[in-house]
């Protein structure tokens, strides 16, 4: 990998923008599983108007991207990637209160708005409470929990097209479905999320939103680096039990393993190769197909140049 006079000339733009730049990044740094590759710039994008004039540069000088929010659904190759990364999270973050409506910039962590709605007595997404991920990787992956998903309380969504241009959807619009989103299928970057939320009493909801956080303490893995549930809920089943009804639990593929306390979570335990945790999620699959006749799909989105076939 090298650093292209192309690179070189995005990142001056970048610094000029006032986006913080770093130079052959390494994944492992921004994903929650620790895995994942160099790439050769990270850029943290701090507003519309900065990611507007990048993705012409990019354009023009035609360089791969990536955007990525807190990286807690991601599962990077550790080989090196000729991408450049385009950090959402951090420094895109702001959320304004409108009466019942909530306007985020897609890097607002989904606990600090949890925790704005609550301080305005706003009600609708204490389950989310807890996923460590961004509102617009929220959004993407129509993240959810304990029966609520981000599309339940989504009212519109803005987005920016590779050729730069803003178009706002509405929630009907974003076709959301389990974990599927219309921004899964169209290479669009989420700019702006509005929530509508419910007016409810700030101290209630204040205590589901810890008894939800205690329940994630007490079922999942925190302590070790991972992606969250491994896999989607197949219709009709849970991917946790139908793992632990195989008898997977504490299945290890170097340093990849089967949550012994929560089945659905492969963990790495220490220095686990993007190559292990691949092995066991086939392996993983292969069997609970065989025992019961499920066949799991990976949630994490994988990145690889590599075809990753399951
Ligand atoms: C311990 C743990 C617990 C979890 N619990 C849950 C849970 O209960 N429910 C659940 O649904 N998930 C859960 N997750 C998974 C994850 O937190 C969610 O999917 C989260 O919404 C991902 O957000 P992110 O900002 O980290 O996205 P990333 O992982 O950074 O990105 C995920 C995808 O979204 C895309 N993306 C991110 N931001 C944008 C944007 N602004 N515009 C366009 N595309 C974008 C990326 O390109 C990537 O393809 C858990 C993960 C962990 C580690």
């Amino acid at each position: 990998m090298e650093m292209t006079e192309a690179i070189s000339a995005i990142a001056d733009a970048a610094v000029r923008l006032s986006c913080k730049t770093l130079y052959f990044a390494k994944l492992s740094d921004f994903t929650t599983f620790k895995i994942g590759g160099i790439v050769p710039l990270l850029i943290n994008i701090n507003s519309v108007d900065s990611l507007t004039c990048l993705l012409k540069l990019i354009r023009i000088y035609g360089i791969p991207y990536m955007v990525i929010g807190n990286g807690s659904n991601l599962l990077f190759d550790d080989i090196n990637h000729d991408l450049i990364i385009l950090r959402m999270s951090g420094d895109f973050a702001g959320i304004k209160v409108n009466g019942e409506f909530l306007d985020c910039a897609p890097g607002a962590m989904l606990t600090s708005v949890c925790r704005v709605a609550a301080n305005r007595s706003l009600s609708g997404i204490e389950p989310l409470f807890g996923i460590p991920g961004s509102v617009g990787g929220a959004v993407f992956m129509n993240a959810g929990a304990y029966g609520r998903e981000i599309s339940d309380v989504t009212d519109s969504v803005t987005t920016i097209t590779p050729d730069g241009l803003l178009k706002t959807y509405s929630a009907a619009e974003c076709l959301f479905t389990y974990r599927e989103s219309l921004f899964k299928h169209n290479r669009e970057i989420i700019t702006h999320i509005r929530l509508k939320l419910t007016h409810g009493q700030s101290d209630i909801i204040k205590s589901q939103m810890e008894s939800y956080t205690a329940r994630r303490k007490e079922k999942q893995p925190l302590e070790f680096p991972s992606a969250g549930s491994t896999f989607k809920r197949p219709k009709g089943a849970y991917a946790s039990a139908l793992i632990d009804e195989c008898g997977l639990k504490g299945l290890a593929v170097g340093g990849a393993k089967v949550s012994e306390k929560h089945a659905g979570f492969i963990i790495n335990t220490g220095n686990a190769a993007f190559s292990d945790v691949v092995a066991l999620m086939k392996k993983v699959i292969g069997i609970v197909e065989l025992q019961t006749g499920y066949k799991l799909e990976p949630e994490p989105i994988i990145v690889s140049d590599n075809i990753v076939k399951f």
